[in-house]
């Protein structure tokens, strides 16, 4: 009788463990074959993901200057900032150094007089004032690029403005903005250079860049500002694949057709997707 009562329990249990581990074995191949196609089809999106402090832009800003540097948009010249998250009101940058050999140790916190935080900081760049005067005029710009790339510097001195020519450069204006130091430093001054090392000259260059996202600077090259340095980074490339594809056009014929209002203002649209180009851009880097 007690064994019988017994039986009658323990059967069920027995039958209930199995089930269990049963519906546990199933749901956890389920969760590998889950995990290994999420890491197989979308490493990106789980890099988007990540969250955003000033350790996640500064590692984004170091990817962003090997990119640029082997998409041929910086040379020995030129550098890139970010914004910080926690102090909007300091940005990082690396100290005076060859965009190529930018490092997590060359990273300088700057203020917005362009002065950096620690007493004890490396030789920053002269230019830095480009990036100081930008954030301040500009709270939506969360980085910045500055680049003596060649094949804008045409469409800077030539009277022929840049236009948006290809779709992936939607986000260009009819025609991009083109500062001219001469102009700021004025008729008065004298002397004056090319490049922008003064807070002065930052201001000028913040003013003629107004709205957009992007200026040319005559005989020089150009400054790239956006929401996040992916975008930034994606902004320039296309900049310059925009600029050498309008030069082509152009010997053949000057008369060439660029994309219009409507078209401009559907660019969001179409080209929404930053991490694609970037990621693109990434997977080209030597290993
Ligand atoms: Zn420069």
């Amino acid at each position: 009788m007690k064994t019988k009562r017994l039986g009658g329990i323990v059967t069920p249990l027995i039958l209930s463990i199995a089930a269990f581990f049963a519906v546990c074995h199933y749901q956890g191949n389920i969760g590998v074959g889950y995990a290994q196609e999420r890491t197989a089809v979308a490493p990106v999106q789980n890099e988007a993901q990540a969250p955003d402090t000033d350790e996640s832009r500064i590692a984004d800003l170091i990817t962003a200057y090997r990119i640029c540097v082997n998409e041929g948009v910086l040379d020995s010249f030129g550098h890139i900032s970010v914004r910080s998250v926690t102090n909007p009101n300091h940005f990082y940058m690396p100290r005076a150094a060859a965009p190529g050999l930018i490092t997590r140790t060359d990273i300088v916190e700057l203020d917005m007089n362009a002065n950096p935080i620690l007493p004890n900081a490396p030789r920053t760049n002269g230019e830095r004032f480009i990036h100081s005067e930008v954030y301040k005029a500009r709270p939506d710009v969360q980085s910045i690029i500055h680049a003596h790339t060649m094949a804008v510097i045409p469409f800077s001195i030539a009277g022929t403005p840049l236009r948006p020519v290809v779709a992936q450069a939607g986000f260009l204006p009819l025609e991009t903005p083109v500062f001219d130091s001469r102009e700021a430093y004025g008729p008065d001054a004298p002397e004056r250079g090319m490049l922008v090392r003064s807070a002065t000259l930052g201001a000028a260059l913040a003013k003629k860049l107004n709205n957009n996202p992007v200026v040319l600077m005559r005989g020089h090259g150009m400054t790239v500002v956006a929401d996040s340095v992916k975008r930034a980074t994606v902004q320039a490339v296309y900049s310059q694949i925009d600029a050498q594809v309008q030069l082509a056009a152009m010997q053949l014929n000057k008369n060439i057709v660029s994309m219009d209002a409507k078209e401009l203002a559907y660019n969001h649209i179409e080209n929404f997707d930053v991490e694609r180009p970037w990621s693109n851009f990434k997977n080209k880097l030597p290993k």
